[in-house]
């Protein structure tokens, strides 16, 4: 089991039952002895399940009897180590409503102390630094508890019997400076630089437009959405439209960032989330979160992650002191130490099921069940939005989020995370998966390990894979991989990809057609050059009067490049296929991040347009999807004067059509059945909308994400997978 509070809930199920025995925590779960009545007995490990508390999470029972010991009470006892084994970690938990109570009450102890917690809430994987999960293995170890805070650690029956990071204003951590000047210092529009559970977070009032606009220029983030937390659920219904999943996971143990869809005259600047329908919310999950709003002037503040551009989250004090200054006016620390770093959970709901984006906080480092018993592996993840995964018989430990692995201090993150997982769930991997791109920083880390087996695993395969693990599939799959960038058996760069793919293997049946795309990083950078590309593709030249913003000599040196085949690469990726229709339909010729010209692509989509442009399948082992005839009648809606709403949804029609209909190719040819969708691609909701009910009319089985990111923050979990079965079942 992994979860909270279940020692005292054995403890009191066990004297209601007038059962001897007792409980302990070891390295290896939760070991119970009980003595008695056979009836209670039974009545113990049936009520065990049924009746546990609400954050634990039993993965399996297992029973055996035992001769009596004669024991006539049942006890609490210290925990266990077990060389070897492991128990489960929890993530850390948002506050729950008996210690948000405790805050609020001018009577309570705890009235307005901000590290107030309980079994049942608080910091847990952010503060743990070995097992078994006591109180001296934490970041708490050097706060000794009161007198008052002891008596309820022992106490079995008390909500915080057995609380590691029990505290209270007499004994635990403190903050820097009181939280009121804090409120006023954002009320005055400054930009406070807070230390929270898993990291730092900037925040500004969300609502005054040039502390965003000033937060976005120190922060020098480009232009990718600034999460906002919002006083409570009315506020950010004042803001945005909240389903009741939505709401379920607003308010739930997790408490991540949800991505809601936005409401008109919502009062929240553009430069919060541009180009955005939708804005990432989340409420206050941690009593200090729920202090900054109580009498503050403003409902919802901008609560981005404390770093500068694409650095990891800082979590230090001297660290934010030193490299938040620049983006901070104020700071307010405390002195509970962040051992582990996690970044805020990005969740985004579709067709009524939660679906995440980004997994970090409140779920890492809960573990995916594998379909296979696994040797013990590492696999390494991506270059992107990085995460890990070790595996442990049933369990893939996936790490959080850990970022895009270009720099040094997000691979510094990504070895202190892969020590902290290692040390935790006792994994000592015999074979490291990796991608088969030779440049990622993630590829170089494994091929540096020695003393392992190293197995290269193709990028698409490894995102269909990880879809196919986190439903337990087996057998074979049409798999559809969409995304940015992905590197090819063939060296080329892949992006637009139809696999017939199992755990082991994958065939490539069909993909979208090659474009020569040149300028390497930036062809990323500057769809234009998507666009320019595309154009001489179906036109043999690009016509004169497209890409206007784009200078005639600048052009001319890319369609050189193209034709003399200088820092040229042929793709299929999709993601450089949305570029190049943002690019053409003016949308805009450069980004800031990866997938921006995408999400902008998508935002404008007129949801009445029906209409779709031509596209071909070539016939053969590896067909091509062909959409020179697409980008023709794109460029004759254009010339028609067609505004870009109407050609947005034109272009989503046809790729969601295009995608059915290799799909139905594949089925006739395999016999397959069940489609897995994954890559960054299919984070665009508006494409599955439409691309879902094709392959469902059609007979075909569909599989998307929930547990793991459909982008790159998932494909760790399909290289795992690809590599056990690699190590368990001999070759064909
Ligand atoms: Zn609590
Ligand atoms: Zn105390
Ligand atoms: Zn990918």
């Amino acid at each position: 089991m992994q979860g909270v509070g279940f020692r005292p809930f054995l403890y009191n199920l066990a004297c209601e039952l007038k059962l001897a025995g007792y409980v302990l925590n070891s390295s290896a779960g939760l070991t119970a002895e009980v003595e008695g009545d056979p009836a209670a007995i039974d009545a113990f490990v049936h009520r065990a399940t049924e009746e546990a508390p609400p954050l634990a999470w039993i993965q399996q029972i297992e029973t055996a009897a035992l001769p009596p010991t004669g024991d006539r009470i049942f006890e609490i006892r210290e925990s266990l180590d077990v060389t070897g084994e492991f128990a489960l970690i929890s993530p850390d938990v948002a506050t729950c409503d008996a210690c948000l109570a405790e805050v609020g009450n001018p009577r309570d102890r705890r009235f307005l102390y901000p590290f107030t917690n309980c079994t049942n809430c608080g910091p847990r994987y952010t503060i743990v630094q070995d097992v078994p999960y006591d109180r001296p293995n934490t970041t708490m170890a050097r706060f000794h508890m009161c007198a008052d805070c002891r008596t309820e650690y022992k106490n079995p029956r008390d909500r915080r019997f057995h609380a590691q990071p029990n505290a209270c204003p007499a004994c635990g951590p403190s903050l820097s400076a009181p939280v009121h000047e804090a409120i006023r210092q954002l009320a005055e529009g400054r930009i406070v630089a807070l230390k929270g559970l898993g990291g730092f977070h900037l925040a500004c009032d969300a609502r005054n437009a040039a502390a965003v606009e000033l937060l976005r220029t120190r922060k020098r983030r480009s232009d990718k959405p600034f999460a906002l937390m919002c006083r409570d659920l009315e506020a950010a219904a004042r803001i945005c439209h909240v389903s009741d999943v939505e709401r379920g996971l607003l308010l739930g143990p997790q408490h991540p960032i949800v991505v809601l869809p936005r409401l008109e005259g919502s009062g929240i600047p553009e430069a919060v989330a541009p180009g955005n329908r939708t804005l990432g919310v989340m409420l206050p999950y941690t009593p200090l979160h729920y202090l900054f709003f109580r009498g503050a002037p403003f409902d919802t503040l901008v609560m981005t992650s404390g770093n500068i551009s694409e650095e990891p989250i800082v979590t230090r004090n001297e660290e934010a002191l030193d490299r938040l200054r620049p983006v901070a006016d104020w700071f307010l620390l405390h002195d509970r130490d962040i051992f582990m770093r996690t970044d805020d959970s990005v969740v985004r709901v579709f067709e009524g099921v939660p679906r995440l984006l980004r997994r970090s906080r409140g779920y890492a480092p809960q573990t995916v069940e594998m379909p296979h018993d696994t040797p013990e592996l590492l696999a390494c993840g991506g270059e992107l939005k990085n995460a890990l995964c070790l595996t442990k018989g049933r369990h893939a430990i996936l790490s959080q989020h850990i970022g895009d692995l270009e720099n040094f201090e997000t691979l510094a993150f990504f070895e202190e995370t892969l020590v902290n997982l290692r040390t935790l769930f006792r994994v000592t991997p015999r074979a490291v998966a990796h991608d088969l791109h030779p440049q990622y920083l993630s590829t170089r880390y494994a091929l540096s390990m020695t003393g392992v087996e190293h197995i290269g695993v193709q990028h698409h395969h490894a995102h269909i894979a990880s879809c196919m693990a986190e439903h337990g599939l087996d057998g074979r799959v049409i798999g559809v991989a969409f995304d940015g960038t992905g590197y090819g058996n063939d060296g080329r760069i892949w992006g637009g990809e139809f696999l017939v793919a199992d755990y082991r293997d994958f065939e490539r049946r069909a993909h979208l057609r090659y474009v020569p795309l040149a300028g390497g990083d930036a062809a990323v950078r500057e769809p234009w050059r998507a666009a320019l590309a595309y154009l001489r593709d179906t036109f043999g030249e690009a016509p004169g009067d497209l890409l206007r913003d784009v200078p005639e000599a600048r052009q001319r040196v890319v369609r050189q490049m193209i034709e003399r085949g200088v820092n040229t690469v042929a793709t299929s990726s999709c993601g450089r296929l949305f570029d190049a229709v943002a690019a053409i339909a003016g949308l805009r010729t450069e980004v800031t991040f990866e997938g921006q010209a995408a999400i902008e692509l998508e935002a404008i989509v007129d949801p009445a347009e029906q209409g779709l442009y031509g596209f071909e399948v070539t016939t053969g082992d590896v067909r091509q999807l062909d959409l020179r005839p697409a980008i023709a009648e794109m460029v004759r809606d254009l010339r028609e004067g067609i505004g870009p709403p109407v050609i947005a949804a034109r272009f989503h029609n046809t790729l969601a059509h295009a995608i059915a209909a290799v799909c139905l190719h594949l089925r006739e040819e395999t016999g397959l059945t069940r489609v897995c969708l994954s890559g960054g691609t299919f984070q665009n909701f508006t494409l599955l909308e439409r691309t879902l009910p094709l392959l469902r009319a059609a007979g075909l089985e569909t599989f998307l994400h929930r547990l793991v990111p459909p982008n790159d923050g998932g494909i760790a979990l399909g290289q795992a997978a690809i590599a056990a079965a690699r190590l368990t079942t001999p070759s064909a």
